[in-house]
């Protein structure tokens, strides 16, 4: 999301005359746009804004402006340890910019937005994406789940939806410009809804957009995946056979104290729900050890469901307690240091054993990949992604290049990428 956010920065910028520079060195307005999601982000943030200072005072850069989520949710820790910053935006001030930047480079003081809208959605910008053939597309914003551990519905507010008008119009602008794979986004994007349109339906839309090959979507929530939007995940070719469907704890006492609004079995009867309606379909996932009060066997049942569910992949985290949340105000911060890094120990050797299983099926198959770039190691070989979003690493035919739809035979599962060989020569995206 704020690879999108980046984006949408950079197209009201271009809008007011400002281009792209080429390095940071070049850079005379330098923004970063932040996460607060986890404290490990906050550090980082100031560590790296640290190392610009020299820039800064050598004057180069006139401008140091940190945009997002840490200066909504700590404004003053960035300004006690940033003290050179001019500008502080939040993620609903983004088209202030072009005057708070003016203003900032006449007076030469700090100029700070953080205001919550609840409504913003740049309806009317095009963001500015680098080149590529797949893109992002945000529908909705901010998020009314209030997951007990969780920032997000403070510093980015409540939902609420772009219209669809204004997300096919973007769809249809990348669609020109050579992307056929989009990913719409959502804090929560099952709940979007515009006029009528819910997201198994702006899904359908959006699909009938000529050109576009692959659509994904991301992040949903497991109490709200539809019926409808099984349905749809399993009849129409062009949504990808993925889902990223975070569980975050599998014992039913944390995921209360979470308060995340399902039951594992909820949760592991929406899964085999979507594996009979879509038998091809990979599912990725969030999990989240060391939760306030998380006893051996709670986490006993958090491996159980890794398990039971058959992930491909997932983000695995330890537990990070953030002000302003109700976890934070209601829980003890009580698991040792030691017992959440073993216990993210057993879930990452668990689920490096999961997909290896998962990735090994795929020998012998031939899958269509989206091919990305040329492979790290060696030049005679490529790196794409199969609808399933895994990463394939194959041996190309002469003429094979970035953007390509190509088939590959899948011969071998290392870790979390599949090796293969490209069988068919490949087909431009459009
Ligand atoms: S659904 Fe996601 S974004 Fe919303 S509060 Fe929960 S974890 Fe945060």
């Amino acid at each position: 999301m704020n690879v999108y956010d980046s984006d949408l920065v950079a197209g009201i910028l271009s809008g007011s005359g400002y281009v792209k520079a080429s390095s940071m060195e070049d850079a005379e307005i330098v923004l970063l746009n932040t996460c607060a999601i986890r404290e490990k982000a906050v550090e980082r943030v100031i560590n790296k804004f640290s190392q610009y200072a020299y820039m800064k005072k050598a004057g180069r850069m006139k401008i140091a402006g940190i945009l997002g989520c840490i200066p909504q949710h700590s404004p003053e820790r960035l300004k006690k340890e940033l003290p050179f910053l001019d500008i502080l935006a939040g993620p609903d001030s983004y088209h202030k910019l072009p005057e708070m930047i003016e203003a900032s480079l006449k007076d030469k003081k700090l100029h700070e937005n953080t205001e919550l809208t609840h409504t913003q959605n740049y309806e009317e910008v095009l963001p500015f994406p680098e080149n590529s053939f797949s893109s992002f597309v945000t529908i909705m914003r901010g998020c009314n789940n209030f997951c007990s551990y969780c920032v997000v519905p403070y510093v980015r507010g409540r939902e609420r939806s772009r219209s669809t008008g204004s997300v096919l119009k973007e769809v249809r602008s990348l669609v020109q410009r050579n992307v056929t794979e989009i990913t719409l986004l959502g804090q929560n994007v099952n709940s979007y809804y515009s006029n009528g349109t819910d997201l198994a339906a702006l899904l359908n839309i959006i699909s009938g957009v000529e050109g576009l090959k692959r659509l994904r979507f991301a992040t949903s929530h497991p109490k709200d995946i539809s019926d409808e939007l099984i349905h749809i995940m399993a009849n129409n070719p062009k949504i990808c056979n993925h889902l990223h469907l975070p569980f975050q704890s599998g014992s039913d006492a944390i995921l209360k104290r979470m308060n995340r609004g399902y039951t594992r079995e909820e949760y592991l009867s929406k899964i085999e729900r979507i594996r009979k309606a879509v038998p091809q379909i990979a599912v990725t996932t969030d999990v989240i050890v060391g939760f306030p009060g998380e006893s051996c066997e709670d986490f006993e049942y958090t491996l159980d469901l890794m398990r039971k569910a058959q992930f491909d992949n997932a983000f695995m985290f330890i537990y990070s307690e953030r002000n302003g949340t109700e976890a934070k105000k209601n829980f003890v911060d009580d698991i040792p240091r030691k017992v959440k890094t073993d216990r993210l120990k057993k879930v990452s050797e668990l689920q490096k054993k999961l997909s290896l299983e998962q990735m090994s099926h795929e020998t012998g198959r031939i899958r269509e990949v989206l091919t990305e770039s040329v492979s790290k190691k060696r030049k005679d070989e490529l790196m794409g992604r199969t609808e399933q979003n895994r990463t394939v690493i194959f041996k190309k035919i002469e003429g094979t290049k970035p953007g390509d739809y190509i088939n590959v035979r899948i011969d071998r599962a290392e870790g979390i990428s599949l090796f293969g060989e490209q069988v068919d020569k490949g087909v431009g995206g459009k």
